[in-house]
């Protein structure tokens, strides 16, 4: 989508910290981390918000998640823990509509969350 950030960051217009890279999602640095490691996971494919998904991203949505998982054991804070947020819409905090998995690490959380 033209006008859509992790669209550019997907086709390379904007640089970004990438640290996952498949063929249906890219990972990569928030850039105003929330915690030692934020990284947002997001499919390739542009998807607004949730309300948007359909049953048959089942499977990409899951692929969000497992590929925060294995960045999770990568980063050596499976045991320990982390949180995966995905927000929707204005009272929720989103302000990029492009969903996006979060995964921070690194630091106690706390809930609820603010
Ligand atoms: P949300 O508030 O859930 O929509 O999260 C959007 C996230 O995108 C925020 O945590 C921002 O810090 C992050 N963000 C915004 N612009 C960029 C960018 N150019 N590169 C990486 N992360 C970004
Ligand atoms: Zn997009």
């Amino acid at each position: 989508m033209a006008d859509c950030l992790f669209c550019k960051i997907i086709a390379g217009e904007i640089p970004a910290g990438k640290i996952y890279e498949d063929d249906e999602v890219l990972g990569f640095n928030d850039i105003n981390p929330q915690a030692p490691h934020h990284v947002l996971f997001i499919p390739k494919r542009h998807i607004s918000t949730l309300n948007d998904l359909e049953g048959t991203d089942a499977a990409l949505v899951g692929k969000l998640y497992l590929a925060a998982k294995t960045h999770a054991g990568n980063l050596g804070v499976a045991q320990e823990g982390y949180r995966t947020v995905m927000n929707c819409n204005a009272m929720a905090g989103q302000t990029v509509f492009h969903i996006h998995l979060h995964m921070l690490a690194g630091r106690p959380m706390h809930w609820p969350p603010g």
